[in-house]
């Protein structure tokens, strides 16, 4: 192999592939910020735009704050413009808040309140994310307990989501082997590339200045400031705020870059597909999830591709085939009438999330306290289309107003983990093949 391709093949394996690869990106570019290129000052500096920092920089400059947004590449080139376009306007599993000191009832609350942020800020600010409030839909083989039993905790907190069988199943999803449908009225897709750039957009728009390919290299303490440097300038802010994501390879605070466990996924998006196919198949466009796997989270975009994300094996990250030949598979099984179409493999991409926990979907956000005037909301895991905006937002107005009370993540000094490959290793080599089995012998 050449020593490019194993350039590349890295850049698969550990989720930093080029952002173009993105089916998101290849929708639209959006213009480039250029780099900080001298000694600013600002109330308060945002470091990272992605969905956490640009919701943030938007959020303080419509309070009119001072702000400043640094950015190491370009807005949305980390997570937030890879991943799968799912928004998920519940929570997986809120076990994790019972040991939270007000037991997660601020953050429950906020999210419930705040759950369609992402349609809301589209609508509020004209950003045009191929965003679809479609609804979502858990598809599954049979009527579980606990589809049942997460209905009825959702309605009580007000939700329409429904368990759907029958006809009523069949009205939305088209689909074989499917018995149960747990229906969120809520939720939906949105094109995360299009929804950070938009954001970004907006808050320059309202007056926070933006600039790209300035990576933050120092974060220095000075009298009443902080000095951060970049390669050719640099910001004095009274306050930081840091969205970096898990904060890889970065030397300030170094201890932020051990309190998370980082995993790589891929996605995929198929060629545009007839649209009468996917009227056929998922007449309402809802995104879909298979309940309890989660194999192939799927969505349907404007341009009537397929999307798809899934937890690539250990050093096999750079082979597109696979994974488009297990999604093309799952087609042919669950909805049949693919079988007579071209469908094609048009973009593959990875990307990479930090999860403050190595249980899957007990992978809340964390808001560290790093320094008196240093916050970082980082480690936002698997699902950051609505927790990312709606985190932001809740810091922003808590930092404007000096309000502190009103945050809804407790704050807390950052804590090293230990095996960080924890998570990475459970999913790759224990819950994907141990799903993947139970996909072919049917018995998920
Ligand atoms: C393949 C995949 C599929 C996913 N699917 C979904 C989904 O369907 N739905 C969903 O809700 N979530 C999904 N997620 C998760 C979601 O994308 C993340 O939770 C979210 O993007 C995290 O946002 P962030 O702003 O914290 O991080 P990022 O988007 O990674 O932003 C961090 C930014 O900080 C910048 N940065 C780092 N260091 C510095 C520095 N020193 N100076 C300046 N800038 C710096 C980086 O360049 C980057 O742009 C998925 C993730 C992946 C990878």
């Amino acid at each position: 192999m050449r020593s490019t391709d194993i350039n590349a093949r890295e850049t698969f394996e550990n989720g930093t592939v080029s952002i173009s690869s993105s089916s998101w990106w290849q929708a639209q570019a959006a213009p480039d910020y250029a780099p900080l290129d001298a000694d600013i000052e600002a109330d308060i500096a945002v470091v990272g735009a992605g969905l956490a920092g640009a919701s943030v920089a938007l959020h303080l400059a419509e309070r009119g704050i001072k702000t400043v947004l640094l950015e190491a590449l370009q807005p949305a080139n980390g997570a937030s413009g890879r991943n799968a376009g799912h928004v998920q306007a519940y929570l997986d599993d809120i076990r994790p808040l019972q040991s939270w000191p007000d037991r997660g009832e601020k953050l429950l609350d906020y999210f419930i309140n705040h759950r369609n942020i992402v349609f809301d800020m589209c609508r509020k600010h004209n950003i045009f994310a191929d965003q679809c409030h479609a609804g979502a839909i858990e598809l599954a083989g049979k009527g579980h307990k606990s589809l049942y039993e997460k209905q009825e905790f959702w309605r009580r907190k007000g939700y329409d989501v429904s368990v759907v069988t029958g006809d009523e199943l069949k009205e939305r999803v088209r689909g074989h082997g499917y018995t149960h449908g747990l229906y969120w009225r809520d939720g939906g897709r949105v094109n995360p590339y299009l929804f950070t750039t938009g954001m970004v957009r907006v808050a320059a728009g309202l007056g926070a200045r933006v600039f790209g390919n300035s990576p933050v290299l120092s974060c220095e303490k000075q009298t009443g400031s902080w000095r951060l440097q970049c390669p050719r300038g640099t910001v004095n802010a009274r306050k930081v705020v840091l969205c970096t994501n898990g904060h890889w390879g970065n030397r300030f605070f170094p201890i932020l870059a051990r309190t998370q466990y980082p995993l790589v996924a891929c996605a995929l998006a198929t060629n545009s597909v007839p649209s009468a196919l996917l009227d056929e198949i998922n007449p309402t466009r809802a995104a879909l999830t298979q309940y309890p796997l989660g194999l192939y989270p799927l969505i349907m975009d404007g341009r009537d591709k397929m999307i798809t994300a899934t937890i690539p094996f250990k050093g096999d990250a750079a082979n597109p085939e696979r994974y488009f030949n297990y999604f093309l598979k799952y087609l042919g099984k669950a909805f049949p009438v693919t079988r007579d179409f071209d469908i094609r493999l048009e973009n593959y991409w990875t990307g990479v999330t930090a999860s403050s926990s190595h249980v899957y979907h007990q992978d809340y956000a964390k808001l560290y306290r790093p320094d008196e005037d240093i916050f970082a909301l980082m480690n936002i895991g698997t699902w950051g289309n609505v927790m990312g905006p709606l985190l932001g937002m809740n810091l922003a107005h808590a930092l404007a107003e000096e309000r502190y009370q009103d945050l809804v993540l407790p704050v807390e000094k950052p804590r090293q983990v230990y095996f960080q490959g924890l998570l990475d290793l459970k999913i790759k080599r224990l819950l994907v093949p141990l799903s993947r089995a139970a996909e072919r012998l049917g018995v998920a």
